[in-house]
């Protein structure tokens, strides 16, 4: 029988799978575990005394107070072995160096040893550089995370988290409005499940992996692309013919909470927003070099001291109007991905068959696909990849102007 006291009642549907029940339960009886789907939800074992905490602290159910401010900015990083390793203009490292500057700690979401996407805690510049690049897997935010920020809280040591908006809720439930708590946030359209990563990752074949990039910018910032740097080579595909990307991308591998999102709207959960600037040119007025630009929203007096405390640090600001910035790079600001029809057989079949060959069936991967990488990996070595984009963007420029 369910107990309509505990967040046994949740389901993907409702629930982030950002953990906070299992960490604020007194009897310490909220597991997380996977479903038949590889996403984590709360499992809530024998010794419960149904006092209705993990209930009462749910920031699925009971959301924290969200906050605004009309600042907007756009930003990109003037360390070009940086500017390479992020997705876009490379905000992390600075927000991060600059809270180590401070004698505090960073967390973000980094790449195991085995490849598993995991929270983790940074003091070192080696710490910090594992987190930079978007990773399209869901994160896990364990009892050691949270139990970790408590403490350098309860020490005074300052703290920044960043991570995605069901986690900064999550986040700032647990430690309120601790005045050495720094939440950043990203836009997000979703996660795929720790289980489709893995089936991919097996599927694939890599043998000894040294590096994974979801969007390396081969291409440029502007296209997509998963570089897997492994022991006999690297594997370089596009989001239009890479499995896992494709599949990311469609919206068949999100999580269920992710459709009906509760952390979505322009008031955030955190103090600073960060997320793509894919039309920087017409935001701007000024060309884009293609090398990536961080969309930036500041929703606290909080996080505007953190921006300021950026001083030292090399990166290149401009100034934008917010709604604009939204309106232009942020639809996934107030929108969901929807519903995939086809999700639950999807998940259903990467079980037992390989992910690629999954992918094919349901969003098959054709001819005229392949033909278009081709010409794209043509078009970018001879330079007409940058001249089109240019005269694209001359083509706004004048219009605009
Ligand atoms: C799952 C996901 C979905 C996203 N969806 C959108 C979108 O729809 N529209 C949009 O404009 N932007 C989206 N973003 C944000 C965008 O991809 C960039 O992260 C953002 O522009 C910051 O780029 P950057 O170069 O400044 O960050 P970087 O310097 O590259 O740092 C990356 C940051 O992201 C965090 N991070 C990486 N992977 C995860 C993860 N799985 N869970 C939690 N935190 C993570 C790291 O901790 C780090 O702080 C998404 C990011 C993720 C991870
Ligand atoms: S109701 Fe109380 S004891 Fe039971 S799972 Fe929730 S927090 Fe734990
Ligand atoms: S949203 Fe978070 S706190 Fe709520 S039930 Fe799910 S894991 Fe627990
Ligand atoms: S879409 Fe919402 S629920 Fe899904 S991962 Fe992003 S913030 Fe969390």
């Amino acid at each position: 029988m369910v107990c309509r006291s505990n967040v046994s009642i949740m389901d993907e549907s409702s629930c982030s799978g950002c953990g906070l029940c299992s960490f604020v339960c007194p009897m310490r009886c909220v597991e997380m575990k996977e479903n038949e789907r590889g996403f984590i939800l709360p499992a809530v074992g024998n010794n419960c005394i149904a006092c209705g905490k993990c209930l009462a602290d749910c920031p699925s159910i009971n959301p924290p107070v969200s906050d605004y401010l009309d600042i907007g900015l756009v930003a990109q990083s003037g360390v070009s072995e940086n500017l390479v390793a992020s997705t876009g203009g490379g905000m992390h490292l600075h927000l991060a160096n600059s809270m180590m500057a401070l004698g505090g700690v960073s967390y973000g979401a980094a790449f195991s040893d085995e490849w598993v996407v995991e929270h983790i805690e940074c003091h070192t510049a080696e710490e910090v550089m594992r987190c930079r690049g978007s990773k399209y897997v869901q994160s896990s935010l364990t009892n050691k995370v949270f139990a970790s920020i408590k403490k350098n809280l309860e020490q005074n040591i300052p703290v920044l988290f960043t991570g995605l908006p069901c986690q900064t809720a999550a986040v700032k439930t647990a430690f309120g409005d601790n005045a050495s708590l720094f939440l950043v946030d990203l836009v997000c359209h979703g996660v795929a499940s720790p289980m489709a990563w893995r089936q991919y990752l097996s599927d694939m074949q890599f043998g000894r992996i040294e590096s994974i990039r979801f969007r390396n910018k081969t291409y440029g910032y502007h296209m997509s692309t998963m570089r897997v740097v492994y022991e006999s080579g690297v594997y370089s595909k596009s989001g239009r013919i890479d499995p896992y990307l494709r599949a990311f991308f469609s919206g068949i591998a999100h999580r269920k909470s992710c459709n009906e999102c509760k952390f979505k709207g322009r008031r955030r959960y955190s103090d600073i927003t960060l997320f793509d600037c894919g039309r920087y040119c017409e935001l701007t007025g000024d060309n884009d070099d293609d090398l990536g630009h961080t969309s930036v929203l500041v929703n606290t007096k909080k996080g505007e001291k953190l921006l300021l405390e950026l001083g030292k640090e090399e990166v290149v600001f401009s100034a934008i109007d917010r709604g604009m910035g939204e309106q232009l790079n942020g639809k996934m600001i107030e929108g969901c991905t929807p519903k995939h029809p086809r999700s639950d057989s999807f998940y259903s079949q990467i079980l037992s068959n390989s992910f690629s060959s999954v992918v094919q069936s349901y969003l098959p991967i054709k001819l005229s696909d392949y033909c278009i990488e081709a010409v794209k990996g043509l078009a970018c070595k001879t330079g007409i990849l940058t001249f089109l984009r240019k005269a694209k963007e001359r083509k706004l420029l004048v219009t605009k102007h």
